[in-house]
């Protein structure tokens, strides 16, 4: 017969924001067990991203999205600068390209400053050629709090952490199902090379993209508290060559996305992305014909883009709790007033500014 451990709290999902709740568990005291189902840590969403630090600019005002953003940003940033994780404070444009795109901007100008980011900066087109002279805009904004980060740097260091605090990483351990025990806590059942059985008395459900699905796994939680899941996933393109850009450059944001922008990764390299494309289930196909409708997106702002210098990147995919057309969804972070389980905590849909809030939010799941 298998052996049961006997685990105190788990979490499932070795993403961002599993590891950072798993170290702030740990840190509370928690001997902490994280349960990957993958061979690495973060092989989903937490690498397929822009790796922007946001400064919190779009958010509805009081959202947890805005909340956590502006908050995770400036943890961020010490915890990057203590424990060596590279990073740089860039700083974003974002541009209007036609004259009716400024008056966005005077929104974008008023939700931030809503929002407690009050340093953006207006640019008139003479300033913005002066800083990022391949750039046409008729106007624009200049965020000087928007970085960028290695996310996989900020894992690791997130890991260390938490294992200096006790915590253990088992890779390679899906979840398969799990049951609320009447007496209080959670039986698990683990797959993989080596399947176990574990009890737990807490137990965070941070697996992303399937979070529906391991709380669907889980028997005597109400399926009735389980939001849908959709996807909406984005394509990247990178630039050969040199980056033409200094910084980060936005264009006003389209529905469901930020627009096909610019971002630079630690090296230097420039990539342009993502786009949105609604998709039924986890598909990180690249789709090359999407290259046409880049071309066209970016030299609205970037008119030098010469043909054939972009070439296909990698995808990510969105967790969305809402499908095409409607508004974006705030974090969902479902505790035992939501669901009436006590120990277990449900974080659905951390689409993006997860990687900036994540910090934030691991406090903040500690508390709910
Ligand atoms: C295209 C795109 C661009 C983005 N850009 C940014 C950005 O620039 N800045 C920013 O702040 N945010 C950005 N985000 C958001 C950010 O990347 C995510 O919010 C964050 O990575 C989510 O981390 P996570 O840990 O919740 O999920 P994930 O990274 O997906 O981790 C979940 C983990 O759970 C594991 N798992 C799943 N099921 C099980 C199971 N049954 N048992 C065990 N393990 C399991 C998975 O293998 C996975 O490793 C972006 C997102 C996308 C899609």
């Amino acid at each position: 017969m298998m052996e049961t451990l006997e685990l105190d709290a788990v979490v499932i999902g070795g993403g961002v924001v599993g590891l950072a709740v798993a170290r702030a568990l740990a840190l509370a005291g928690h001997e902490v067990t994280v349960l990957e189902a993958e061979s690495r840590l973060g092989s989903h969403t937490s690498s397929r991203n822009s790796e922007v630090i946001h400064a919190g600019i779009y958010y509805p005002n009081g959202s947890l999205k805005a909340r956590l953003c502006v908050a995770g940003k400036e943890r961020l940033y010490r915890y990057c600068a203590e424990m060596g994780v590279p990073h740089q404070r860039v700083g974003k444009l974002i541009v209007a390209t036609r004259d009716e795109e400024v008056v966005a901007l005077d929104g974008i100008l008023e939700k931030a400053s809503d929002n407690g980011v009050g340093d953006l900066e207006w640019l008139e087109a003479r300033q913005i050629a002066e800083l990022e002279p391949s750039v046409k805009a008729v106007g624009g904004l200049l965020s000087p709090s928007t970085g960028i980060i290695d996310s996989h740097e900020f894992m690791a260091a997130l890991r260390r952490d938490a294992e200096a605090h006790g915590a253990q990483v088992a890779l390679n351990s899906p979840l398969q199902s799990g049951e609320v025990l009447e007496s209080g806590g959670f039986e698990l059942r683990v797959g993989g090379g080596e399947p176990f059985t574990a009890r737990c008395r807490t137990l965070v459900n941070a697996a992303g993209l399937t979070a529906q699905n391991v709380a669907r796994s889980l028997r005597g939680l109400p399926p009735a508290t389980i939001p849908r899941q959709y996807f909406a996933k984005g394509h990247y393109f990178t630039l050969s060559g040199r980056s033409p850009f200094r910084r980060l450059v936005y264009p006003v944001p389209v529905p469901g996305g930020l627009g096909i922008h610019v971002t630079l990764d630690m090296s230097g390299q420039a990539r342009f992305g993502p786009d949105v494309s609604w998709i039924d289930g986890i598909d990180y196909a690249f789709d090359e014909s999407r290259a046409a409708s880049f071309y066209t997106a970016i030299r609205t702002y970037f008119p030098a883009l010469s043909d054939g210098a972009l070439t296909p990147g990698y995808t990510g995919i969105r967790p969305k709790l809402s499908p095409a057309g409607s508004p974006a969804d705030d974090f969902v972070l479902q505790g035992p007033v939501a669901h009436g389980v006590p120990g277990l905590l449900n974080l659905y849909g951390i689409e993006s500014p997860g990687l900036t809030s994540a910090l934030a939010l691991a406090d903040l799941a500690l508390e709910t």
